[in-house]
């Protein structure tokens, strides 16, 4: 079985909580949330990072990876993502006010330390011989995606944040060889006009949009609580999972798909 490993699993940064980063191998991974302390000095194999989304929870390590270890650094840092996802990351965030232009600085070896590199939603990227990814469009405050995740003929989707399951479900049920789900899942029912409002899912919600899908035979996995909320949400996932086999995902744990 194929799997992906977890290096952050959650909505918010707690002691001992990392926010959302998924390995896809050693090269690959989606969004930058907890890439350091998951890491440590491998985060210099890091040469892709695949965003869905220009929030801080996503993004915050891509400042620390490459000012940590600079002089070892010897390839170019591709930073993937919509084009109103990496405007708003060099307008905002490395912009040489917050934190340095890093797509302005050179390598010793004359390469640029960060490349920008524009996605486009459904198309499908090659990323190795047998691994390919692809993003969907999904709904939160900002522009974002989810990306589907192939090796060899079998995928995992992941929504990252979103609102709304419309696209993910219409991936799942035209293609059979996602194996694996991880939905968001960031608030408590009783704080429902929150989630809402931050365009987010609670327990009851996410299950109430899953009850559509006509599918069943994929693992489903959650991330993306406010640690907070942990104990509440994990007793309202088994009140509304009925038959869904659902898992809460922690740091450090494999996805398997
Ligand atoms: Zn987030
Ligand atoms: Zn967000």
């Amino acid at each position: 079985m194929k799997h992906i490993k977890v290096l952050g699993a959650y909505g918010t940064k707690a002691k001992g909580f990392g926010t959302t980063s998924f390995a896809l191998n050693k090269a690959h991974v989606i969004d930058a949330g907890n890439l350091l302390d998951a890491l440590g000095e491998e985060t210099l194999d890091i040469q892709n990072i695949w965003l869905t989304h220009s929030h801080l929870d996503h993004i915050v390590d891509i400042a620390y990876i490459i000012d940590n270890y600079f002089e070892q650094r010897d390839r170019t840092l591709n930073i993937y993502g919509t084009k109103a996802t990496l405007q708003a990351l060099k307008k905002h965030f490395l912009n040489d006010v917050i934190w340095p232009d890093f797509s302005k600085i050179q390598l010793s070896n004359g390469e640029m330390v960060v490349k920008y590199i524009d996605i486009e939603l459904d198309k499908v990227y090659t990323i190795s011989q047998n691994e390919s990814i692809k993003a969907f469009e999904t709904e939160h405050t900002v522009c974002s995606c989810g990306y589907i995740y192939t090796k060899d003929d079998s995928s995992i989707l992941i929504t990252a944040d979103t609102c709304s399951l419309d696209t993910a479900i219409q991936e799942i049920e035209v293609n059979n060889t996602i194996k694996s789900i991880v939905i968001e899942c960031s608030f408590p029912s009783h704080l429902e006009d929150l989630a809402l409002s931050s365009k987010h899912l609670t327990p009851k919600l996410l299950f109430s949009f899953l009850q559509n899908v006509k599918r069943r035979d994929f693992q489903l996995y959650i991330n993306h609580i406010k640690p907070t909320y942990i104990i509440e949400i994990t007793q309202e996932i088994e009140q509304y999972k009925n038959d869904f086999d659902a898992v809460l995902v922690k740091d450090g744990e494999n996805l398997h798909f």
